[in-house]
C-alpha cells in the first residue's frame, strides 16, 4: 500500500517510523515531510493546510491511505475531501474534528452528556465577559474558542490579569477568529494526565497514558511551548483512575458524539487532570499529541496501519495490540531561546543509531540536515523502569549537536517523584 502521512513535526516522524514496521507498506509519502523524515519517507512540498494540492496528490499518486496527523487539515475537512474521493484516511471527519475545533461546542458536549469537566460561561460579546469576571471565582481560565496552537488559555490569577487577557483575546484578536467567542471556566488544580485513545466510533481502546512538560524551564518554570518532553506512563493515571476514566469519560464521550451525528474516528486525545473530585476533562484533540505521541508509539506492540485502518472501517474490537509494561521518556531538544526568538540554520549531528530520533524542525541544505524550527528533535528511550528510560534518554542526547541546543534537565522527575 502507498501511504500518505500530512504534517511534518516530530509527532508525524514518530508515526512514519511506527507505518515503516506495518505490513503490506510499500511506499510512504510525507507532506510536508521535514529534513529528517526524509531519512524514512518521501517528502513533498505540499503544506498540511493545502487541502486542495493535498487531494490532488493523492489522486494523481493513487494513494492508497492518508493519515492526516494535524489538527488543521482535520478541522478544515480534508478527511470529507479524500473521502469523496474514495480515498480513506486516519482521522475524524470535519463533524468530528470540531470536539477539538470549537471549546464551544465540547464544554457544550460535556454539559449535556454529564462529563465531568471545570464549570463554564461561553462569550461572544466582550462587555458581558468583562462584566462576569468581575465576580467570578479568581484565579479563572480564559480560552479561546477556536484553535490557537495550543497558545490561546490564559490562567489569570488577578481580575486584572482577567481583563487584559480578555482584552487580548477578544479585542487585539490575537488569534484571530479563534477569539470571536471564549470559554470562560473553573480553575483546576491537580496532576494532568494524557491519553491517546484509537477509537472506530463503537470502541475506544486507550493507549499507554502519558505525561507532557510544556514549560520551557525546568521546575515547570517559564512560558508555556508545545511541550518540551514526555514519559510514559504517567504514574498519576493508575488502574482505578483508568477505570473512572473509561466509564465516566471515554465511553460517554464516543456515545456522546455519535448521538449528536459526529461518529468520531481516529485518534481521540484526552487532557485530563486528576482532581480531588475525580478525573476531569482539560480539553479533547481531535489527534495524535505532540509530543506524547513520541514516548506512546514506540511502546506499542501491534501494527499500526492495521489499528489505523480498523478505526477507518469500524472493526477496531477485531485488532489484537497492546502497550508494552515499560516506561519511555522523550527529551526535547529546541532551540535557545524558544519559543519566543530564536535563530536558525545550525547543522545538526545525529548519532547512527536513530531509530527513536524523532526530528521536528529540520530541513536539508545541500545533502545536511540544519535546525529550522523552535522545537528541533525529540530524543527516545525505552527501558524496563522510568529512571531508566530518562538516563538512556540523556545519555543519547550528548551524542546530538547543534550550535544553540536548549532543553531541559528535568524531564520526568515529577513523574519519578510520584513513583516513590
Ligand atoms: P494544547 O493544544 O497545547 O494542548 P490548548 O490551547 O488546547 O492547548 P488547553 O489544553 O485547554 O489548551 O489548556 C492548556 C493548559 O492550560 C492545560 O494543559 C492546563 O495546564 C492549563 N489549563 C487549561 N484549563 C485549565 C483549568 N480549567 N484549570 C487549570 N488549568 C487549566
Amino acid at each position: 500500500m502507498d501511504i500518505a502521512v500530512i504534517g511534518g513535526g516530530g509527532r508525524e516522524h514518530a508515526i512514519i517510523k511506527a507505518l515503516k514496521h506495518s505490513k503490506g507498506v510499500s511506499h510512504i509519502y510525507a507532506l510536508p515531510g521535514n529534513g529528517g523524515i526524509a531519512e524514512d519517507a518521501e517528502c513533498i512540498a505540499i503544506g498540511a493546510k493545502e487541502l486542495d494540492a493535498i487531494v490532488d496528490f493523492a489522486v494523481e499518486k493513487k494513494i492508497n491511505y492518508v493519515v492526516v496527523a494535524p489538527d488543521d487539515p482535520l478541522v478544515l475537512g480534508l478527511v470529507d475531501m479524500l473521502d469523496e474521493k474514495g480515498i480513506p484516511c486516519f482521522g475524524p471527519d470535519k463533524a468530528a474534528a470540531i470536539i477539538e475545533g470549537s471549546k464551544a461546542f465540547s464544554k457544550r458536549l460535556m454539559k449535556k452528556y454529564g462529563i465531568p469537566t471545570a464549570s463554564y460561561e461561553i462569550f461572544d460579546d466582550m462587555d458581558a465577559a468583562l462584566k462576569y469576571i468581575e465576580t467570578c471565582p479568581i484565579p479563572t481560565v480564559i480560552k479561546a474558542d477556536g484553535l490557537a496552537l495550543g497558545k490561546g488559555v490564559i490562567i489569570a490569577e488577578t481580575r486584572d490579569e482577567a481583563r487584559v487577557g480578555l482584552r487580548t483575546i477578544m479585542e487585539d484578536k490575537k488569534f484571530g477568529a479563534s477569539g470571536d467567542t471564549v470559554v470562560i471556566e473553573e480553575f483546576l488544580d491537580g496532576p494532568e494526565v494524557s491519553v491517546l485513545s484509537f477509537t472506530d466510533g463503537k470502541v475506544v481502546r486507550p493507549m499507554v497514558s502519558s505525561m507532557d512538560h510544556k514549560r520551557a524551564q525546568d521546575g515547570d518554570k517559564g512560558l508555556n511551548t508545545g511541550g518540551m518532553g514526555t514519559v510514559a506512563p504517567n504514574p498519576y493515571y493508575t488502574p482505578e483512575i483508568a477505570e473512572e476514566c473509561m466509564t465516566k469519560i471515554f465511553l460517554p464521550t464516543i456515545k456522546a458524539m455519535a448521538e449528536e451525528g459526529r461518529v468520531f474516528k481516529g485518534c481521540l486525545y484526552f487532557g485530563l487532570m486528576i482532581t480531588e473530585d475525580g478525573p476531569k476533562v482539560i480539553e479533547y484533540n481531535s489527534r495524535f499529541g505532540d509530543p506524547e505521541t513520541q514516548v506512546v508509539l514506540p511502546l506499542l506492540d501491534g501494527d499500526l496501519l492495521e489499528i489505523m485502518r480498523a478505526t477507518t472501517n469500524g472493526t477496531l474490537a477485531d485488532v489484537d495490540f497492546t502497550f508494552r509494561d515499560e516506561a519511555a521518556c522523550c527529551v526535547v531538544a529546541a532551540s535557545d531561546g524558544y519559543p519566543v526568538a530564536y535563530e536558525k540554520g545550525f547543522e545538526i549531528t545525529l548519532p547512527d543509531e536513530r531509530e527513536h530520533i524523532y526530528i521536528a524542525g529540520s530541513k536539508l541544505v545541500d545533502g545536511k540536515q540544519v535546525t529550522s524550527g523552535g522545537r528541533v528533535l525529540g530524543v527516545v528511550e525505552t527501558a524496563e523502569t522510568l529512571g531508566e528510560a530518562i538516563d538512556k534518554a540523556y545519555a543519547k542526547l550528548e551524542e546530538v549537536h547543534f550550535d544553540n541546543m536548549y532543553f531541559r534537565k528535568d524531564i520526568g522527575t515529577k513523574a519519578l517523584e510520584a513513583l516513590k
